[in-house]
């Protein structure tokens, strides 16, 4: 479904991926982790193309791009890219003066692929399994993180993309609010869901991962099932990673 192969991203003259290597099978979750500042954001953005990649090869769902420092992206392939993708941030990034059902509904009816009845139809099936059925006329002032963020997941989803791309999406939120979005994000996955999601929650990499991902310095340090990565780290750069974080 991904397959990314040796991708390069600056910024002037930071280089923030060295070259990163990743595959991700159909309904597989890869779970990518690592310090701050390794560059985990810049990759997720760069498969959307929120981010021109200044090297390498990005395949996503049988559409195949290639770079190399001069590439500009034509608008209609770029649109055409993004939307094999949904994107899930730390903050939500909800319309707020849309409600709940209005967020959900405000992609489909943008891109004109469907009628009004029938982005309806869909934003209320997706929050009906995001379970906020009950919430749908309420504004994102009124709902928690916690209810805001599966909002967030309700409306990504409603673009039916190929991919779930996740950006730390419990770190905003209280102790107690980031049980229900893992929850949701596990469902997505026994649904056959393809994910990346970046994530410090060492439980759901371990209970729900397909790969894990260990990121540092812009490069992918190791990768692998969970028990191999999480349970024998190879390096002691993670090995002193998961000591923080676990
Ligand atoms: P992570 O998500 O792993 O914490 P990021 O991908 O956000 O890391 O950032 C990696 C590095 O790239 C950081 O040093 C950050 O300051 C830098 N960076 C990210 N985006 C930009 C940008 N638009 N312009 C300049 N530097 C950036
Ligand atoms: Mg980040």
């Amino acid at each position: 479904m991904i397959d990314v192969r040796n991708l390069r991203k600056s910024f002037g003259t930071l280089e923030v991926l060295k070259g990163i290597d990743l595959e991700v099978a159909a309904g597989d979750v890869a779970v990518l982790i690592g310090p701050s500042g390794c560059g985990k954001s810049t990759l997720l953005r760069c498969l959307n193309l929120l981010e021109t990649p200044s090297a390498g090869r990005l395949e996503i769902a049988g559409r195949k791009l290639e770079f190399d420092g001069t590439t500009r992206v034509p608008e209609r392939q770029q649109a055409e890219f993004r939307s094999a993708t949904g994107m899930v941030f730390q903050n939500f990034n909800l319309f707020p003066h849309m409600t709940v059902l209005e967020n959900v509904m405000s992609g489909p009816l943008l891109n004109g692929l469907k009628s009004k009845a029938e982005a309806k139809k869909l934003a209320l099936a997706l929050l009906d399994r995001v379970g906020l059925s009950q919430k749908t006329d309420l504004y994102p002032r009124q709902i928690s993180g916690g209810q805001a963020q599966r909002v967030a997941i309700a409306r990504a989803l409603a673009l039916e993309p190929k991919v779930m791309l996740f950006d730390e999406p419990t770190s905003a939120l209280d102790p107690e609010l980031v049980g229900e979005v893992l929850e949701v994000m596990q469902s997505l996955a026994r649904d056959g869901t393809t994910m990346i999601v970046v994530t410090h929650e060492m439980g759901f990499a371990r209970e729900v991962a397909s790969k894990v991902v260990f990121m540092e310095g812009g490069h992918v340090l190791e990768s692998g099932p969970p028990a191999e990565v999480l349970g024998a780290p190879r390096t002691e750069r993670l090995r002193s990673f998961l000591s923080k974080v676990e």
